[in-house]
């Protein structure tokens, strides 16, 4: 058996744990410079707020029903999630993070407990150490969980179980684009041939799946039967790239400008490059202007490296190289961005006779990190990264780094 674990409207739970205040309250957050809606309480969903929305088309509404509106925040978003994961891996000797909010955790071996008041103890214990609410989905493949997921959703007491004598009962009104995996074309196409119901895709003939769609429905038909096909994915693939990309809160047209979002960009790369013990052999950096013009016009330009690399000096080099050619004094940039590419393990680095000596450059990107880390991200930079930032993303509503940054913790006064 395994258990999908799903934390409920995860960023605005996570906005609640430190403003209890607006728990039962309508909340949403926002996209970057705060754009559009993209996460919504509960309360939020029930006045008909949709995902997606830009904000300015539901101010009324926000007036209207003193909805909270959250700027995103996602050094505490991710804190939260890494705090949620480590606290379900007390309860099973193996899970995979599926995502931000949610986890499979494997029961396999769990046999002789009663699992239902296994999850209870689960919901129970993440909510307490976290402040965070879980919805628990279990059964015997990644398919069933999730569509036991979606019922501990709806239900009151957040766990819910799928097993071969109810399972049925459960399929019969589930719709199958629900289904975890099933898209909205394959819905449609399923609804041609007359079906729509997660009970009828379960009952479809195998070696039909097969040919009028893939092997992935097949399997998917299996995993309704509750055959596991899709395994627990341990060892996340190794990151091909890294990309750190963002908007402006105003288009940027002189070359000073780009200059600084690219340098601020890039040393944010390198730092999770160095995050995950990687080193980069080449950089990517781009530059485009409104979609929404006429003139719309993007430009990218890929550079080498002199040598994998993973220190933020020698990555500017070249990333700073790449911004001056992309600029065009005639243009008003909207978005910029940078890619790090070629990554591999720094341990299995090649080396090069033209590296500058080890160690010395390695210990003051070392002494940067720590700094930063413990002070708050951009405490020490390098200087052509800017100091005042005025094209940086608006962010007008965002709460505090509560869990991550020591002048923002939160004060108790007594
Ligand atoms: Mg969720």
């Amino acid at each position: 058996m395994l258990a999908l674990c799903d934390c409920n409207s995860f960023y605005t739970s996570a906005e609640r744990v430190f403003a209890p205040q607006f728990i039962n309250q309508p909340v949403i957050v926002l996209s970057n410079n705060d754009g559009c809606v993209v996460a919504r309480s509960p309360e939020a969903k029930a006045i008909g707020i949709k995902i997606g929305v830009p904000v300015f088309q539901i101010q009324d509404l926000i007036y209207q029903h003193k909805v909270q509106v959250f700027s995103s925040n996602y050094s505490l978003y991710g804190d939260m999630s890494q705090r949620v994961m480590s606290t379900l891996a007390e309860f099973t000797p193996t899970l995979e993070v599926y995502s931000i909010d949610e986890s499979f955790l494997d029961l396999s071996g769990f046999g002789h407990l009663d699992l239902i008041e296994y999850g209870h103890e689960i919901r129970q214990v993440v909510r307490q150490w976290t402040g965070i609410p879980v919805s628990i989905g279990i059964s015997s493949t990644k398919t069933l969980s999730k569509v036991a997921n979606h019922l501990a959703k709806l239900s009151d007491d957040g766990v819910s179980l799928l097993n071969p004598e109810n399972t049925e009962k459960f399929l019969v009104d589930f719709p199958v684009e629900e289904i975890w995996g099933i898209g909205r074309s394959h819905s449609r196409s399923l609804a041609n041939h007359g079906i729509n119901t997660a009970l009828q895709l379960r009952d479809v003939d195998l070696s039909w799946a097969r040919k009028e769609y893939s092997v992935l429905m097949q399997r998917l038909v299996l995993e309704l039967r509750g055959q596991p096909c899709f395994s627990l994915e341990l060892n996340p693939p190794p990151k091909k790239s890294i990309t750190v990309s963002r908007s402006f809160s105003r288009a940027i047209a002189t070359l000073a400008e780009l200059r600084e979002a690219i340098a601020t960009y890039t040393s944010r790369a390198a730092e999770k490059l160095r995050q995950h013990e990687l080193t980069a052999d080449a950089i990517q950096v781009f530059a485009l202007t409104s979609r929404f013009k006429a003139d719309y016009y993007s430009d990218s330009v890929t550079l080498t490296l002199d040598y994998s690399s993973d220190n933020t000096a020698e990555i500017l080099r070249f990333a700073l190289k790449g911004c001056d050619r992309i600029y065009r004094p005639e243009l008003q940039f909207k978005k910029a961005g940078v890619i790090l590419l070629g990554l591999m393990p720094k341990s299995q680095r090649q080396l090069s006779l033209w590296e500058p000596e080890e160690g010395r450059s390695d210990a003051l990107m070392q002494t940067i990190d720590a700094i930063n880390e413990r002070f708050g991200r951009g405490t020490i930079q390098f200087a052509v990264a800017g100091l005042e930032k005025p094209w940086a993303m608006r962010q007008e509503m965002r709460s505090n780094r509560w869990t991550t940054c020591w002048s923002e913790i939160p004060v108790v006064r007594s």
